[in-house]
């Protein structure tokens, strides 16, 4: 759709992190397969994941949170323009300052990487029982699998260190399973223990 690839060149242009192809196809499947009609997400960029896992079918609301004002604006702009104010809810905020009353059947995190951990714990409460969170980036570009040594920064070196103290902390909870799918950049799939 001609649309959606306008909004992957403004990202692509402005240097603005979105899903990749093989990431959202992933997700798209995932959401029609599941029927998940409730979803939360933290982190919308500019919308593009929220407007693709929204028209997947038109059962499905989505609530969306982004903490940058200029993207959250740019967000507001291209929901408006693909028709779906009734079914994006864009909620212009620091996640971690956000208490939601409702549950969610998906809870998709794409935000801050470092900070998935947190995020996990301030929203779980808000997973339906038979319900999914998805966690992407979990390869952070490829740096996961690297040695440390070879690792370009500190600062990246930094947020591997948190990347893999997630994944330690989601494969070994006691309440959740969790599998990590090598797709796109790599998706962390979580649900309950049976
Ligand atoms: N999900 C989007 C997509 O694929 O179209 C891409 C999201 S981008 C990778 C991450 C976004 O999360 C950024 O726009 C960033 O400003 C936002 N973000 C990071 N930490 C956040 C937080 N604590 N609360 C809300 N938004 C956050």
């Amino acid at each position: 759709m001609n649309d959606l690839k306008e909004l992957k060149e403004y990202a692509a242009i402005n240097n603005i992190p979105i899903m990749q192809d093989e990431g959202i196809d992933f997700l798209t499947t995932f959401i029609a397969k599941k029927q998940s009609k409730n979803i939360l997400e933290i982190g919308t960029a500019i919308g593009y994941s929220a407007i693709q896992m929204a028209r997947v079918n038109e059962n499905i609301h989505v609530t969306t949170i982004e903490r940058d004002e200029v993207r959250y604006m740019e967000a507001l702009k291209n929901i408006k323009k693909f028709d779906l104010e009734d079914r994006i809810t864009l909620i212009f905020n620091d996640a971690l300052n956000v208490k939601l009353d409702e549950e969610y059947d998906l809870i998709f995190i794409d935000a801050a990487k470092g900070k998935d951990k947190d995020i996990f714990e301030h929203f779980e409460g808000n997973l339906s029982i038979n319900g999914y969170i998805i966690t992407d980036n979990m390869n952070f570009h490829g740096y996961v699998q690297m040695n440390e040594e070879d690792i370009p920064s500190k600062n990246i070196l930094g947020l591997v260190r948190k990347i893999k103290d997630y994944t330690y902390f989601l494969e070994n909870h006691m309440l959740y399973k969790t599998t990590i799918y090598q797709v796109g950049d790599g998706i962390a799939v979580t649900e309950r223990r049976g």
